[in-house]
């Protein structure tokens, strides 16, 4: 078979349910990891329908316990064709978030897959369940072209924690880093930049979230008794969370503030639309950092959100000074923000502003990383997967969500690149998640290609970097 075959066979697959009918049994694997204890389907998706499809297809699979106890397992799978050959590390999360089945559309459910139009409804359809097993099938589909041969190695990590902060992923990372050794990762999670879009990504913006907290004293007082001689620490923190951001969402908070995007990062994002799409809400004209574009406020810039705000009881008020109020803040950082010194730099710029009774408090956070620009795996990659899908890639330095890049990026030393295979409108996190067909026949073709092409001698860029 040729690669025109290969595409053929690829879409003949897609076409007669092959991906719907693999698909509709691990949307039914409730797979939500932010159930405590967690559930026994985040083994069996690995054991149930990770292996029994692994296997046959010549992988060693291996279910590793979690080593940050509580936590679902994670699977390796390597199927090793000759050690001399270079590796492709994949990786993808079975695990989801919670149902939140009373919240669906009338005639959908989280766990059972529904088909309207173009449209599969199903929580994990978009992330990340459609998106790995659109690539698992495009490497079975290599794997018969070939007959059974790829050319190089493959190694898949799988996840069950990815929506409760990869607990554990960076330890097995650390711990079998051996095993995992590769020469490029290649995976799929997020959304293309837009439906119709095929999208290449190179790490993710870092997120961190905080707390302020600030608490006057024990208890409520009378507002008519104590009004004016008090301190009211709603007002105060409300002043506080205003120092941090200008009316416009500008971040104030001079240590926050990111270097001006490179002039190959700016030349990335030239001419990359946001939004759009039906379900997209509208952008606001003269929010966010002045003179950058909306791509480049979303991906070449930090941005200071106000998660959560809160004194008294907003349901019920009553007349008294409150107590106490906090703030729930994030920042979403490009690399080389300092964020390991968020508190420090925070409660700094608090005290300045007379506000050094709040006290910052840093909650989670996960690491900025991106490939450099110049890697020749960019270039490669692109090429592929226009010659594929005979359409232009729109390339991001990084995605403006957060990935546990840092895990593969910096522990393993690999070259990062990611291929989305969902959309912005996905309803990712919320009720009525779906993926779109459309889509995912297109990423089954440009994986099957991509995964075609790396086994081409001298193609692929393995050992130049
Ligand atoms: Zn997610």
């Amino acid at each position: 078979m040729n690669r025109q075959q290969l595409l053929g066979s690829a879409a003949t697959w897609f076409d007669q349910g092959g991906l719907l009918s693999a698909m509709r049994h691990r949307v039914a694997c409730p797979t939500a990891s932010d159930n405590r204890p967690p559930p026994e389907a985040l083994e069996a998706y690995l054991t149930q329908q990770m292996m029994p499809l692994l296997q046959p297809m010549g992988f060693e699979c291996a279910v590793v316990a979690n080593p940050v106890p509580g936590n679902g397992p994670m699977l390796i799978a390597r199927r090793i064709e000759d050690p001399a050959l270079p590796t492709v590390l994949s990786y993808g999360h079975g695990d989801t978030v919670s149902g939140q089945d009373a919240s669906w559309r009338q005639g959908l459910s989280p766990w059972t897959l529904t088909v309207e139009g173009d449209r599969w409804y199903g929580r994990g359809t978009a992330d990340n369940k459609g998106q790995h097993s659109i690539n698992l099938a495009a490497l079975g589909q290599v794997l018969e072209a070939r007959q059974g041969r790829l050319g190089y190695n493959v190694t898949l990590l799988l996840e069950m924690g990815e929506e409760t902060g990869s607990p554990g992923l960076r330890e097995i990372c650390l711990q079998q880093r051996d095993v995992l050794r590769a020469d490029v990762f290649i995976a799929s999670d997020g959304p293309r930049v837009h439906a119709a879009k095929p999208t290449v990504f190179l790490g993710s913006r870092g997120i961190i979230n905080f707390a302020l907290r600030l608490k006057s004293r024990e208890r409520a007082y009378h507002s008519g008794n104590w009004g004016g001689v008090l301190t009211n620490p709603g007002t105060v923190m409300a002043h506080a969370v205003a120092s941090l951001t200008d009316a416009h969402g500008r971040i104030l908070v001079e240590g926050l503030r990111p270097e001006p995007p490179s002039a190959e990062i700016r030349a990335a994002l030239r001419g990359v639309a946001i939004g759009g799409d039906v379900d997209d809400p509208a952008l606001n004209e003269g929010w966010g950092e002045p003179g950058l574009s909306a791509a480049e406020r979303l991906m070449a810039w930090n941005t200071l959100e106000v998660l959560a705000l809160g004194c008294g009881a907003p349901e019920r008020p009553i007349n008294a000074i409150p107590s106490a109020a906090v703030a729930h803040c994030q920042l979403r950082f490009v690399p080389g923000t300092p964020w390991q010194d968020l508190q420090a730099i925070v409660q700094a710029h608090l005290n300045d502003r007379g506000f050094s009774d709040i006290a910052v408090e840093v909650i989670a956070a996960t690491p900025a990383t991106r490939l450099g620009m110049d890697s020749p795996w960019i270039d490669w990659l692109c090429q592929s997967i226009e010659r594929s899908v005979n359409k232009p890639v729109t390339l991001l330095p990084n995605l403006a969500g957060s990935l546990p890049n840092d895990a593969f990026a910096e522990i393993l030393g690999l070259p990062t690149l990611w291929v989305p295979h969902s959309y912005p409108a996905c309803a990712q996190h919320a009720p009525n998640e779906h993926m779109l067909a459309s889509v995912a026949r297109e990423g089954l073709l440009l994986m099957s290609g991509l995964f075609w092409d790396l086994g081409e001698a001298d193609s692929a860029p393995w050992r130049t970097c």
